[in-house]
């Protein structure tokens, strides 16, 4: 167990040095069964190493109904740019210790048609005790709020998972109440909602995000800014408004 503990310390450490704000490691055996792209991608792997880059304030404070702002989508690209850039860092890193190590691309739609990538980043960030999941579907960090971008790597080093962490939006229905296509849907769970269906209903958002998608494409004749976002259901949340500091 010595082992697992230094290489945890170590590979945390390596996270935060290298731009991760949060950064976790969650046991596999809790999500076995969390579907993703490739069917099996978790039967290869024990452990799942999640990291968050949080997003600045001012930039998620631009974000309006009519315009999530330029800052915001800025933002967004740079941080999974990042983010990419750490787990390969870190899977580099064990990689050269002698396992196997699979980075998870910070925002890659895979399956368009479901708006999903390979693999849920909140569900791995939620069983590594990063954060919860909130009633607008994303990771919520009790520093941070959902103000984060989301990374993950696979890997068979041992390892000291986290513990997950539990719904603790309590009473609040701010995202819900606000959520400009009315996707969010009010609904209480523990730890994960038994469907996305539950709470959110993709095609309402992703006809948003797609809409603000063409115009910062159009706007700064970038097809690198065409951002699929719109950020209310962040903006609201008061978790992560101010920040302490540390
Ligand atoms: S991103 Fe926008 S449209 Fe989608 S759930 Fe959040 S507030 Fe609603
Ligand atoms: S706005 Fe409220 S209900 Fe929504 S995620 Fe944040 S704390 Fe939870």
């Amino acid at each position: 167990m010595e082992s697992h503990s230094k290489n945890t310390e170590e590979v945390l450490s390596l996270a935060r040095s290298s731009g991760a704000g949060v950064a976790g490691v969650a046991d596999l055996s809790l999500i076995r069964g969390l579907p993703t792209f490739e069917g099996v991608l978790l039967n290869h792997y024990r452990y799942a190493i999640s990291i968050g880059v949080p997003l600045p304030n001012m930039a998620v404070e631009g974000i309006t109904i009519e315009d999530p702002g330029i800052l915001y989508a800025h933002a967004y690209h740079s941080a999974n740019a990042l983010i990419d850039s750490i787990t390969l860092k870190l899977s580099g890193w064990i990689i050269g210790n002698g396992y196997s190590a699979l980075v998870i691309p910070a925002s890659l739609r895979v399956d368009l048609l479901n708006n999903l990538g390979h693999a849920s980043h909140k569900a791995f960030a939620c069983a590594a005790g990063v954060g919860w999941i909130g009633r607008n579907g994303l990771l919520v960090n009790p520093v941070y709020g959902p103000r984060l971008r989301l990374g993950t790597v696979l890997t068979d080093m041992p390892l000291k998972p986290g513990k997950p962490l539990k719904n603790q939006c309590g009473s609040c229905r701010l995202c819900v109440e606000s959520c400009p296509s009315g996707a969010l849907k009010y609904s209480e769970f523990e730890l994960y909602p038994s469907a996305r269906e539950e709470i959110f209903d993709h095609q309402k958002c992703a006809a948003r995000l797609d809409k603000f998608k063409h115009m910062f494409a159009q706007r700064t004749h970038q097809a690198a800014y065409a951002a699929p976002i719109c950020g209310i259901c962040i903006k609201v949340c008061p978790i992560g408004k101010s920040r302490p500091r540390t």
